[in-house]
């Protein structure tokens, strides 16, 4: 049986994923010593892994290594993933493989060395936040909100004044398979450890749902690893395509755009979103769309079909059925229903736009309805002043409250780069940035 306790920081990260590494070592390099030693991220699993779910061996990363958690902020940190290689005696290796992109378990290996490299941020596992509670100045139910007062899922307690929640995107579960339990209905973000419990002699009937990069990932291994399965793919697409960018639009996801987007007005951010959407959503990279094409052209020359993609095509109804599951599925183009029954189905439906429940819980709990935050990433809190319309030659009113920043979760303000890793090495400054804004006197802060 674990012990309950409390214990107190200056600052809470919530989620040891990239952002809140990239914030550790931002710390780390640019906080003074007591700021980074006082502290504290938690994560909710025994270690770090970078998209667990989606560990898969030859996935490979989307973005040059150099987006790590620091170089485009610092090249010349010891955090670099260069320096990462370097240490452990594969750089030679890299360099001769001639590639940007890394494998995603080399990714998930050099986050776990940065954790280990920390010297002065604390990193504790197996602590999953269960909710956040404000605390008010001298207990005034209106007070101003001093701290923070984090409840973990065994009943401990941590108390803070900054809060920085870097806790990923939900998983999006498209209400229509609410009837399928558990074990038949895997999201991409618990695929691996459940591919990893199917029999390869079974011949499973496997339906994957979905058709961009995750949902294309999951069909692969599934037919890779399972030689027996029938792997079918059902999307409301027209059909497979890659992204749409190019070296032009790229420059969209630089650290600096976050500026522009963040200055448009709201309609023209929607806009710009909509128009990016094909850089980053909906498709899949060209080497796994030719990989696709080509094992079915195999499988349909060889008679020995296992892959099939069915495209403009809605779900509209799943149920068990004793031991199968039966979707309802709806042809977008003819209207005609047909029923498609399986073992398994596999969602590649991405994330929930929507703010995480710990972000909503917290806004509720100190009166918001809307979730906002400043340029700096930090959420607009009842009474506090507007931080990106501070005068700068006056004390800031927020300097001695708690402040809640928000990581990977601003898409519809800082733009499309916010869920990735193109941005948090610099996003990681700003915040630290704005964090020990707050905490210094007026006249060290401007002069
Ligand atoms: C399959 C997949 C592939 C991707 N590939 C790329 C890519 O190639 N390039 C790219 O730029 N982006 C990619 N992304 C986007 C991805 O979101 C970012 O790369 C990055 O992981 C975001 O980091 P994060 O720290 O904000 O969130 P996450 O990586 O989701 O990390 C959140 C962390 O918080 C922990 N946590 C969650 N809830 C709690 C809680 N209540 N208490 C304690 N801990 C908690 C989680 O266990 C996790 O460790 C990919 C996403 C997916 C799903």
């Amino acid at each position: 049986m674990t012990s309950l306790y409390h214990q107190e920081v200056e600052l809470l990260g919530i989620g040891a994923g990239p952002s809140n590494l990239a914030l550790a070592v931002a710390l780390e390099e640019l906080a003074p010593a007591d700021v980074a030693e006082n502290s504290l991220i938690i994560e909710q699993h025994e270690n770090i892994a970078w998209q667990r779910g989606m560990l898969l061996p030859a996935a490979r990363s989307q973005v040059s290594f150099l987006k790590d958690l620091v170089t485009l902020r610092n090249p010349r940190s010891k955090f670099t993933f260069t320096n990462y290689l370097h240490s452990t005696g594969r750089l030679d290796q890299f360099v001769n493989m001639g590639s940007f992109t890394p494998y995603r378990i080399e990714i998930s290996d050099y986050l776990q060395w940065v954790a280990k490299s920390l010297n002065s941020v604390h990193i504790e596992y197996g602590l999953c936040c269960a909710g956040i509670e404000p605390v008010r100045s001298a207990g005034d139910a209106a007070g101003d909100i001093e701290r923070w007062l984090v409840r973990l899922a065994d009943g401990s307690t941590i108390t803070c004044r900054d809060l920085v929640i870097g806790v990923g995107r939900e998983p999006r579960i498209p209400e229509v398979f609410a009837a399928i339990p558990g074990e038949r209905l895997v999201h991409s973000t618990k695929f691996g450890g459940r591919l990893a419990e199917l029999d390869p002699e079974t011949p499973y009937r496997i339906a994957v749902i979905g058709g961009a990069q995750s949902a294309a990932e999951m069909l692969w291994a599934a037919h890779q690893t399972l030689p027996k399965a029938q792997c079918t793919m059902v999307m409301r697409s027209i059909g497979l395509q890659t992204y749409e960018h190019s070296k032009f639009t790229n420059e969209l996801y630089y650290p600096s755009f976050v500026d522009d987007f963040f200055a448009a007005p709201a309609g023209v951010r929607r806009r710009l979103l909509t128009e990016m959407r094909g850089t980053n959503y909906s498709a899949l990279d060209p080497e796994m769309l030719e990989t696709l094409y080509r094992q079915i052209y195999l499988e349909r020359f060889t008679r020995a079909e296992r892959l099939h993609i069915v495209i403009t095509t809605d779900v509209v109804d799943a149920r068990l059925d004793e031991t199968d599951v039966v979707l309802t599925l709806v042809d977008r183009k003819t209207g005609l229903s047909d029923e498609l029954r399986c073992d398994i189905v596999l969602l590649g439906t991405g994330f929930s736009p929507d703010m995480p429940h710990l972000v909503r819980d917290l806004a509720a709990a100190v009166g918001l309805d809307d979730v906002e935050v400043s340029r700096a990433y930090r959420m607009t809190l009842p009474g506090s002043a507007d931080p990106d319309s501070a005068d700068p030659d006056s004390a800031d009113p927020d300097s001695a409250g708690a402040a809640c920043y928000l990581q990977g979760v601003n898409e519809a303000t800082h733009g499309i780069a916010d869920s990735l890793l193109s941005v948090l090495a610099v996003r990681a400054e700003e915040i630290v940035r704005d964090l020990l804004g707050r905490r210094a006197a007026p006249e060290q802060l401007f002069h």
